[in-house]
């Protein structure tokens, strides 16, 4: 089902190898947002050039349904709340409840540095004026998708939001009627039925119906994440999120059922997804690959699940925790969980991951719903060098500078020095005719 590598035995080569060579050797799928951009540029460019009509013409084409609007009626909303399951109501309030509380405690207050006397700089972050956050919608509907991007744009103190989410097949052209509850739970009254490239072009461009914003964030499929880095300087954007994925890291005292639990969950995503073991039991591997054996043919996506695991599943076998630590920093996970003896302890040397899931009591599903951390996450290895979706990505960072007279007058031969240097003479200038 899945294929064994064995790193036992070359713990040293572990330790020699870069990460990029320990990465070679890890499965991942291969998402080619390059071809896809050839796919999406057209589409970018017609909606550019038409507006509307062209979201609405992508829509048909690629999800089968043209929408009398593209906005979603404010009527719309309301009544997906109204008939909304009251346990996913109550799932959903809770999620958003703590979702806040973890976003809110990521504000930062300004910062006021004097650097010399008279000379201070403070650092201030400002929210962006408006936002689209896109909320994946093609073949699973995702409402948990629209806390994890509204949350954050809101505690930033966002003030104006644009969810969008592709139609539903057989939804009458509207958006999955939780992910309209979820808005309506949260107060986001502007919704657009549109995804794909054509709705993150929408947002960057602007349309008769949409005005155009100044971030897009959010996960979507590879002609979303095609699109977005087509765009991204018209408009920021957040970190690429791709097909998912999961690394454990789990030493013989981890649980064998909750490690093939733990695996098929995030398996059962995508086809694409990569569910990755490293371990210093080979006991645990073989008793995993038996609880597979069993929880597999009876799992509710089997299809997906096999995909994903003899495509981009596999058990790395390690001598020691500390090679084991380099294996999973080396892949960068979307997320970890670590499931070892002392695994705080452990998880505290981990460098490179979206997320970390700490012992045998932190699953994954934990975080994806209603641990209130964040679970737009960075896939593919980006982990190496960006992070989850937070209240920083709807902010800006300005520094604001401060000097007297004085303070001025005291730095100019630097400043003069330094002017002369790069032969900007009317820098010098500048300062000189202040103290004249
Ligand atoms: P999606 O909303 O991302 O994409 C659907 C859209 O793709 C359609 O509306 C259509 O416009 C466009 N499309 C489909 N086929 C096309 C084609 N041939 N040419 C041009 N456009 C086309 O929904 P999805 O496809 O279900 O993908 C969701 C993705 O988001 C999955 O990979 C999932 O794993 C990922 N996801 C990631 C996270 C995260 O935080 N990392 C969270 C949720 C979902």
């Amino acid at each position: 089902m899945w294929r064994r590598l064995d790193l036992r035995g070359v713990a040293a080569r572990v330790n020699e190898l870069s990460p990029a060579e320990i990465r070679r050797r890890l499965p991942r799928a291969a998402t080619d947002v390059d071809v896809a951009l050839d796919v999406v540029r057209p589409i970018c460019d017609d909606v550019r050039d038409r507006g509307d009509a062209a979201v609405l013409d992508a829509t048909e084409r690629f999800d089968g349904v043209r929408p009398a609007a593209l906005r979603v009626p404010a009527a719309a909303l309301a009544a997906a709340l109204d008939a909304l399951d009251p346990a996913v109501a109550d799932a959903l309030t809770e999620a958003i409840r703590r979702a806040r509380l973890v976003h809110r405690a990521q504000l930062r207050e300004p910062v006021t540095v004097e650097v010399a006397p008279g000379t201070t700089v403070t650092e201030r972050w400002v929210p962006v004026e408006r936002v689209g956050l896109y909320v994946p919608g093609g073949r699973v509907a995702y409402p948990s998708s629209v806390v994890m991007n509204v949350v954050p744009a809101q505690e930033a103190g966002v003030g104006s939001l644009a969810v969008v989410s592709p139609p539903w097949r057989g939804g009458d052209g509207l958006p999955h009627p939780v992910v309209l509850a979820a808005c309506q739970l949260l107060g986001v009254d502007e919704v657009y039925a549109a995804g794909g490239a054509q709705a993150v072009a929408m947002l960057a461009h602007g349309t008769e119906s949409c005005p155009a914003v100044d971030v897009i964030t959010g996960p979507g499929n590879v002609y979303v994440a095609a699109a977005k880095r087509l765009l991204r300087g018209l408009v920021g954007i957040d970190a690429e999120a791709g097909p998912t994925e999961i690394a454990i890291l789990a030493d013989h005292t981890a649980d064998p059922a909750f490690v093939a639990a733990d695996l098929i969950a995030q398996a059962e995503h995508d086809p694409m997804a990569a569910c990755l073991l490293v371990t210093t039991s080979a006991e645990l591997a073989d008793a995993v690959e038996v609880e597979l054996g069993k929880r597999v043919p009876v799992t509710r996506h089997r299809e997906r699940v096999e995909e994903s695991l003899s495509g981009q599943g596999a058990v790395a076998l390690v001598d020691d925790l500390d090679a084991g630590l380099r294996v999973v920093d080396a892949w960068a996970a979307e997320h970890l969980q670590i499931q070892t003896e002392n695994a705080a302890a452990v998880a505290a040397r981990v460098r490179h991951a979206g997320a970390v899931f700490v012992g045998s009591y932190a699953p994954v599903p934990l975080g994806d719903y209603l641990a209130g951390s964040n679970h737009v996450l960075p896939t593919g290895g980006t982990a190496r060098h960006s992070s989850g979706l937070a209240v920083a990505a709807f902010q800006r960072q300005v520094h604001v500078v401060e000097c007297t007279r004085e303070a001025l007058a005291a730095i100019a031969p630097r400043i003069a020095a330094l002017g002369a240097a790069e032969d900007l003479l009317a820098h010098v200038d500048a300062v000189e005719v202040r103290s004249r």
